[in-house]
């Protein structure tokens, strides 16, 4: 399998309420040092030559890139690596920040999928996350994006979010079908110990919903996609046919990925590694011609079964046993099918045709089964 390259650009114009991911906030002449930074990372990273067909601008705001950034990072790996004809190119953009000049600017630099967070339909919702764009802005940055000319646009929602009844997510999930994205992720919001939403919570007297109501919104919203035509691929995910994440699919299939950037993380042919977190020591590092990565190790071969296991669960085509039987010297079922058969008695797993897959209902509690899986399947 080809690899994949994902580029970090960690700028934001504002800081969501929830956020917990390796973000600062835009400063511009830090920005173009940062690119000069990543160029000379991509150029003059190890893995140079190897093949590539996905490439993955992930942030952060990469929609904070000028057009002209974008191409000349995608240069710099064109240069450096051996780009498949037909290379997914995805970049993740805020509805905020975005125009139909600028996106089909990054499409003329390259940018073949655009990757829209617009997280709900609804101002109330978004006000409380800490957004800056309302449902009407999602909707014009999904029309300035068709008209641009891209082809392959996904969505993203977030569920159970303070103050969210189930109508609440049915009508989100309504408005991104009426839309006719090529692809959706569904994401369950995780409220971190420190994140300034819970202080936002409080002070609006804003609960999220109980868990089993979380399961419901889970599934209802998923029911109406598949009626709309999507087809879950993965826990999170659909897609109509032929726009899964060719990208994201090298994560749950166990590929490898360069991950360059401050803070992105690495798995290339059973090493893993990440890089230094903060955006000014990154360049500062790569200005001195200093190395950028860290804790880089090699995983044994129980880690490399756990996630070969972990994330092809997590594919609703799930697990081919016969290939990890000869890959990894491991009879799944042969050694643990009590366990296993328990969860397919219960409706939580599904075991035919040498295949091993989690049901939707399997998938509510996919850490639990994969916990008890796993631990049972690596002993
Ligand atoms: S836009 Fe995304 S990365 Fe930036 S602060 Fe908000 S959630 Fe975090």
């Amino acid at each position: 399998m080809a690899a994949g390259l994902y580029l970090h650009i960690p700028f934001c114009s504002a800081i969501c309420h929830y956020c917990n991911f390796n973000r600062r906030l835009l400063d511009e002449s830090l920005k173009a040092r940062y690119v000069d930074a990543l160029v000379s990372e991509i150029r003059t990273a190890p893995e140079a030559g190897a093949e590539v067909d996905t490439v993955f601008f992930g942030g952060g705001t990469p929609s904070l890139l000028t057009p002209g950034e974008v191409a000349r990072l995608l240069g710099a790996c064109r240069e450096a690596f051996d780009l498949a004809g037909d290379t997914e190119v995805t970049l993740e953009a805020n509805p905020e920040s975005v125009s139909e000049a600028l996106l089909a600017g990054y499409r003329q630099a390259g940018v073949t999928r655009v990757s829209l967070g617009v997280q709900s339909f609804r101002d109330a919702e978004l006000g409380r996350l800490g957004r800056l764009h309302s449902a009407d802005r999602a909707r014009a940055a999904v029309a300035e994006a068709r008209a641009a000319g891209v082809d392959n646009l996904s969505l993203d929602l977030m569920l159970w979010l303070p103050g969210q009844a189930l109508s609440d997510w049915l009508e989100s999930v309504d408005a991104l079908i009426d839309l006719r994205p090529d692809h959706a992720s569904l994401y369950l919001l995780e409220i971190y110990p420190n994140a300034p939403l819970r202080d936002v919570m409080a002070r609006g007297g804003w609960a999220v919903a109980p868990d089993d109501m979380a399961a419901e919104m889970y599934s209802q919203g998923l029911s109406r996609l598949d009626r709309a035509g999507y087809q879950q691929y993965e826990i999170s995910n659909v897609a109509r046919a032929g726009r899964q994440s060719r990208h994201n699919l090298k994560y749950w299939q166990a590929g490898s990925w360069l991950g360059l950037g401050c803070g992105a993380h690495s798995t290339w042919n059973g090493i893993r590694w990440r890089n230094i977190p903060g955006a000014g020591e990154y360049v500062d590092r790569l200005a001195e011609g200093a190395k950028v990565r860290t804790d880089e190790r090699a995983l044994s071969p129980v880690e490399r079964l756990e996630e070969v296991l972990f994330m092809g669960l997590r594919l609703t085509e799930g697990l081919d046993l016969d290939v990890i039987r000869a890959t990894h010297g491991v009879d799944v079922w042969g050694d643990h099918g009590g366990e296993l058969e328990r969860c397919v008695e219960g409706g939580l797993l599904v075991h035919e045709g040498g295949r091993l897959a989690l049901t939707r209902p399997g998938m509510l509690v996919a850490s639990e089964i994969m916990m008890v899986f796993i631990g049972d399947a690596v002993r």
